[in-house]
């Protein structure tokens, strides 16, 4: 296990921002993890754990700690029946990897959660979803390290307490566990999905995926269109697109009562503007538009900083600092509260 000193965060986040972190160690298992909170137990150090830094701001002035980077790679069968595949994902493996894996393994659960960048551990803590599913759906059940005394424990699907972007490890147990691995249950006999409507319009018009019988083409074909849409969107990261640079989605979606969406109807005349959609707890609000309707266009840019041309959801850096992007989301904030009285949360970690 190599301990480095002095290293440069911004270059393991996909917004390319962050100061610098004092102590770094890669972790590739648990040994190699225990290790780590060993050294940082004797030094009294800070942690925090990291995976592919596609969803976290670091301060301008850097971490004054030891930053965990989980790293590795281990998909490996743990059974199988006629119906569904449980599979055994190490934190460490790269997320699409994953999909890919489980696309070409003819196996549904997670198809359209391709092109998220990051890390397998890291999926759990804010349900990552896309285009109609959440990861969920597909988690049995996840190995967990406790960073205080290095003790296992399993969490069940219920116990992560998974809803809309959210899990227990965003919130009472936040920063305490390191996700060493996850148990995912995938199906063999479900259909492919292309529930969500952006994804339907564009497969129901294909004559190629009409032609198409196969589980696993089907699979395919879904698989590649999800991440096409992605990429017009500048949401797969890419070295020759700006517009990559940033964190996916920089707010997540409110959700509010009926009655409060039938309320702010009356009193705010713009609000018909707003795309809504029934949600668990009452209608989900697109921040996109709300955004939008505030003031905020794509193309947006201020002191480095700025809006992607082709995402109202994502912030993006072009050469600014952490100060200036959080700035840049506190005033799209205020435009949309003075707008509307309604608070859009950042999904992205500030550390
Ligand atoms: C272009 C782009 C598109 C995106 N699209 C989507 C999308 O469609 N849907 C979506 O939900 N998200 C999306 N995201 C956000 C992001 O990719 C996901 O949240 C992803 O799961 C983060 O993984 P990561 O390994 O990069 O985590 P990091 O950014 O490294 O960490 C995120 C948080 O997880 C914690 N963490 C990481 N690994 C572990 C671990 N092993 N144990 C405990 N805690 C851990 C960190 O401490 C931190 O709090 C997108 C991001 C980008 C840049």
């Amino acid at each position: 296990m190599k301990i480095e000193e002095n290293i440069n965060l911004s270059n393991y986040t996909t917004i390319q921002l962050g100061g610098t972190a004092k102590y770094f160690i890669k972790c590739e298992n648990t040994a190699d993890l225990i290790k780590a909170l060993e050294f940082a137990k004797e030094k009294n150090l800070k942690i925090f754990i990291l995976g592919g830094g596609s969803n976290i701001v670091f301060p301008d002035s850097g971490f004054d700690g030891l930053i965990i980077k989980s790293e590795g790679n281990e998909i490996k069968i743990i059974s199988e029946t006629d119906d569904s595949v449980e599979v055994y994902v190490s934190a460490g493996t790269d997320w699409d990897k994953f999909v890919e894996w489980s696309v070409d393994n003819g196996v549904t659960g997670i198809e359209c959660l391709s092109g998220i960048p990051g890390s397998t551990g890291a999926v759990p803590i804010q349900n990552v979803g896309a285009y109609g599913q959440e990861v969920s759906s597909s988690i049995k059940r996840l190995y967990a390290i406790d960073v205080e005394n290095s003790e296992e424990k399993i969490f069940s699907n219920q116990e992560c307490k998974f809803e809309y972007r959210y899990s227990i490890f965003k919130g009472e147990l936040k920063n305490k566990y390191f996700i060493a691995g996850i148990e995912f249950e995938l199906s063999r006999v479900k259909d492919v999905n292309f529930k969500y409507p952006d994804l339907r319009k564009e497969i129901e018009q294909s004559e190629d995926f009409k032609k198409i019988s196969s589980r696993i083409e089907k699979l395919r074909f879904i698989r590649n269109k999800v991440i096409e849409i992605r990429k017009r969107k500048g949401m797969v990261i890419d070295e020759n697109d700006p517009d990559s640079v940033s964190c996916g989605s920089f707010f997540t979606n409110p959700v509010i009562s009926y009655e409060d969406y039938k309320e702010r109807l009356k009193r705010f005349p713009d609000f018909r503007l707003i795309s809504s959609f029934p949600a668990k707890g009452g209608i989900k609000l697109s921040a996109a538009k709300l955004i939008e309707v505030s003031g905020f266009s794509k193309g947006y840019f201020e002191n480095g900083v700025g809006i992607s041309q082709k995402h109202s959801l994502a912030l993006i850096n072009k050469g600014g600092t952490s100060k200036a992007l959080i700035e840049l989301a506190e005033k799209i904030k205020a435009a949309v509260y003075n707008k509307f009285e309604i608070n859009i949360e950042i999904e992205p970690v500030v550390v």
